[in-house]
């Protein structure tokens, strides 16, 4: 019912605005590093109890008709859980992070995270349209990291774009010109509900949420965007959004494309 999903909203808001407040007060103390570490170490404390909940609520909903008290709590546990992951994702994106030796597919992790995120656009009636280049598209960055930031701005865009809406996410490659190196841009565009400006330079801050009515319908953490931004940093790339309220984002991430080793051309043509 409403007031059961408006009370499982409520309560992931008040938790991420707890945690916004501890954070805020913990910053304030200057306790750099232990802040981190605090919140690291209660996100993986977390993690267990919460999948226990979860797994309960699964053998519950085998022996009892389903009851809207038992939905509210199985919304209000995965939204405990989604809220843990995300500081779990958030503490290892700050954490020592080995450049991997081995290249990711871009190209391939866009067009992943676009299938996988195709069922939520089309139950929103959206237009989710995705352009990769024919190329490979090699990155350094952890394969893992890379589906976090993807899924991350994608599942914003269509979150925050209302029904019958567009988003486009676009891959190039940029080839290496005088004193600027070869990269790699992805943008992820949308007709959506777009960010006031004054709250534009803020939205990449962990547990940054729009004071926008029409952002605070939807549910979150506050997190995404700062596990983008932290992921990119890393490796080396950089992340921008252009927003007008009401018309609509353009997130752009801009990250170096690794070296291809150049492949002996097969005798006969191009397979396929
Ligand atoms: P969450 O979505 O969990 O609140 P994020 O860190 O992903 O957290 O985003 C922070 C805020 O930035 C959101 O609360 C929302 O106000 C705004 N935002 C992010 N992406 C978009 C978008 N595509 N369109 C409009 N607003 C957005």
């Amino acid at each position: 019912s409403d007031i059961e999903e408006q009370a499982a909203r409520d309560l992931g808001r008040d938790l991420g605005d707890a945690l916004h407040t501890a954070a805020v007060f913990a910053e304030k103390r200057a306790m750099v590093g232990y802040k981190e570490q605090l919140i690291a170490t209660v996100a993986h404390e977390l993690r267990n109890p919460i999948t226990a909940v979860l797994g309960n609520l699964d053998v519950l909903a085998e022996l009892i008709a389903p009851t809207p008290p038992l939905e509210a709590s199985r919304r209000a546990a995965e939204r405990m859980r989604a809220l843990v992951d995300d500081l779990l994702a958030l503490s290892e994106a700050d954490g020592p992070q080995a450049v991997p030796t081995e290249p990711a597919a871009f190209d391939e992790a866009v067009v992943e995270t676009v299938d996988l995120l195709r069922t939520v656009a089309a139950a929103k009636e959206q237009t989710l349209v995705v352009a990769v280049p024919s190329d490979p598209v090699p990155v350094l960055v952890p394969r893992g990291g890379l589906d976090r930031v993807l899924g991350n701005l994608v599942s914003n865009a269509i979150k925050y774009t209302p029904a019958g809406g567009t988003v486009v996410v676009d891959l190039e490659a940029v080839p290496a010109a005088s004193e600027n190196p070869a990269t790699a841009v992805l943008r992820v565009v949308d007709t959506g509900i777009g960010i006031v400006e004054e709250e534009i330079g803020r939205v990449f801050n962990a547990f940054v949420r729009s004071d926008d009515p029409l952002a605070r319908r939807e549910s979150g953490t506050g997190l995404g965007l700062a596990i983008v931004a932290r992921t990119v940093q890393r490796a080396g790339g950089t992340v921008h959004v252009d927003s007008v309220h009401g018309e609509g984002s353009t997130f752009t991430v801009t990250l170096p494309l690794a070296p291809t080793p150049a492949t002996p051309a097969p005798p006969d043509g191009p397979a396929g």
